[in-house]
């Protein structure tokens, strides 16, 4: 099985949720246990494009076989926005207020609440690249409900539940989490690839 796995994320909360997904056999490496200060760009308008560019970018500093990944919320009737970019909604928009306010302000008068989280994971090696898509579908509430998780969490629920992902434990939201999907798809291939043990 793979040793050691670089995740080009500067994310704790992202390697932690993604640490509990995974089986102990994979032993993921964050950018700043290898010492990588620098933030790596995010310059494109798809999440596919967005991963491959941080794969990218590390694999060749690196030369070894590493990751990255690319999340977002995708609001139908906010034609598809915060979309790429979720992680600065607001600042974007020049309005001061949090990512989740901001949602919440704008779609007020919006009845349709559909909305989907989508992750797509990018895996680099011999520089080849290959994909991994998970999608949570669920709408948007009309309040923050919750405390938990982060990001757009305490305003969200999927499809199937009763509570937002901000209520629910790290365990119950891997039942329904976009990364969570894409994460089994890519542990999938790398069990395939390099055996489980
Ligand atoms: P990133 O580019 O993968 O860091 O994700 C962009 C943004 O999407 C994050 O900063 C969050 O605001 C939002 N996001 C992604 N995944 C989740 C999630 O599981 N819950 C809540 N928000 C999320």
């Amino acid at each position: 099985m793979v040793n050691k796995l670089v995740f080009a994320t500067h994310n704790d909360n992202k390697v932690k949720e993604l640490n509990h997904i995974l089986p102990a056999s994979i032993n993921i490496v964050s950018l700043k246990e290898i010492g990588w200060e620098k933030e790596i760009e995010e310059p494109h308008f798809t999440l596919e494009d967005n991963a491959k560019e941080k794969a990218m970018v590390l694999h060749q500093a690196l030369g070894d076989a590493c990751f990255a990944e690319d999340s977002g919320l995708f609001i139908d009737g906010l034609d598809g926005a915060p979309a790429v970019f979720s992680a600065r909604y607001a600042t974007k928009n020049n309005v001061e207020l949090d990512n989740m306010d901001f949602v919440l302000q704008q779609m007020v008068d919006i009845d349709a609440r559909s909305a989907h989280f989508k992750t797509v994971i990018c895996f680099a090696e011999n520089n080849t690249f290959y994909y991994f898509t998970g999608i949570c579908e669920g709408e948007i509430m009309r309040k923050k409900i919750g405390k938990g998780g982060f990001g757009y969490d305490p305003i969200f629920t999927p499809k199937g539940a009763n509570k937002t992902f901000g209520e629910m434990t790290m365990e119950e939201k891997s039942k329904y989490s976009h990364r969570k999907k894409a994460t089994d798809l890519f542990i999938t291939f790398l069990e395939a690839r390099y055996g489980t043990n």
